[in-house]
């Protein structure tokens, strides 16, 4: 029990990755609030955890997240509610492959404010409760083409590069605060985010990946649990991949 009497946020928890680190979380003795984007797919994850596990202390929310007060509002009635927030999960995220020439700005823009923008506005009011409570864990879902970029829909991997410059400034500005900012960067997971995306590029990038196979969101989940617990104390500012060792 890793997480025992932790209160942790996690958004896009309903499904692929995201719904893995809730279930490791609940599984570790957090206490977790998943954050989804519809009524339904919460009320279905959170009825599919109470029957995997009655004990599970889960509970749901589904702000809009491209919507900073509206945020800004859940965080702080899941404070209310629990008293504090020891860990937060900023998983959701959105992925496009469209090529430049058919790419438009408003593609764009959507993906940097769900990608980037949001995970600001998760942050602000999360490590101000965090700072007073003295301290917590930030942790943040970044992509190994954070490392490598990908040849088409420039805005995912931007929005990724982004995050890793988020996760390090604020290591080192939360630090004074006992806040530590840590990235996840899966490779190739199997989620309903790889299903959306051309079969003949996820065999191509499979057949890339050293260890031989596309990682499970279990895979990923287990480096969200390790950043969050005290064995990472004195880890901070790390973007942690997670990916067979693909960086292509
Ligand atoms: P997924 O599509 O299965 O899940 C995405 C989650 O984000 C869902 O829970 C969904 O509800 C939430 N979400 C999407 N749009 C939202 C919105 N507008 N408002 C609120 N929530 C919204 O994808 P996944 O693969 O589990 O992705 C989770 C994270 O992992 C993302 O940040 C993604 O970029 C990252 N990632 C995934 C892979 C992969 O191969 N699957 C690789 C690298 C990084």
């Amino acid at each position: 029990m890793l997480l025992k009497g932790k209160v942790a946020v996690v958004t896009g928890g309903t499904r692929g990755i995201g719904r893995a680190v809730v279930e490791k979380y609940l599984e570790n003795g957090a206490k977790v609030v998943l954050w989804g984007s519809r009524e339904e797919t919460v009320k279905k994850a959170l009825a599919e955890l109470k029957s995997k596990n009655g004990d599970w202390d889960v509970s749901g929310m589904y702000p809009d997240l491209t919507n900073a007060s509206e945020v800004e509002t859940a965080i702080q009635s899941v404070k209310e509610q629990y008293g504090k927030i020891d860990i937060l999960v900023n998983n959701a995220g959105i992925s496009q492959s469209t090529p430049l020439y058919q790419y438009t700005a408003d593609d764009f823009d959507k993906i940097m404010k769900l990608n980037v923008s949001a995970l600001f506005y998760t942050i602000l009011p999360t490590a101000k409760i965090m700072k007073e409570q003295g301290g917590g864990v930030i942790i943040n879902t970044s992509s190994m083409v954070s490392i490598s970029g990908q040849p088409s829909g420039v805005g995912y991997p931007t929005s990724k590069f982004a995050v890793n410059g988020m996760t390090v400034s604020l290591a080192r500005e939360l630090a004074k605060d006992h806040i530590r900012v840590n990235a996840v960067a899966p490779g190739v997971t199997k989620t309903d985010m790889v299903a959306a995306l051309p079969e003949a590029v996820v065999e191509a990038i499979s057949a890339k990946i050293p260890l031989g196979r596309p990682g499970e969101p279990e895979d990923v989940a287990n480096a969200f649990v390790y950043l969050a617990s005290d064995m990472a104390s004195y880890v901070t500012g790390e973007i942690l991949s997670v990916d067979g060792a693909c960086r292509a």
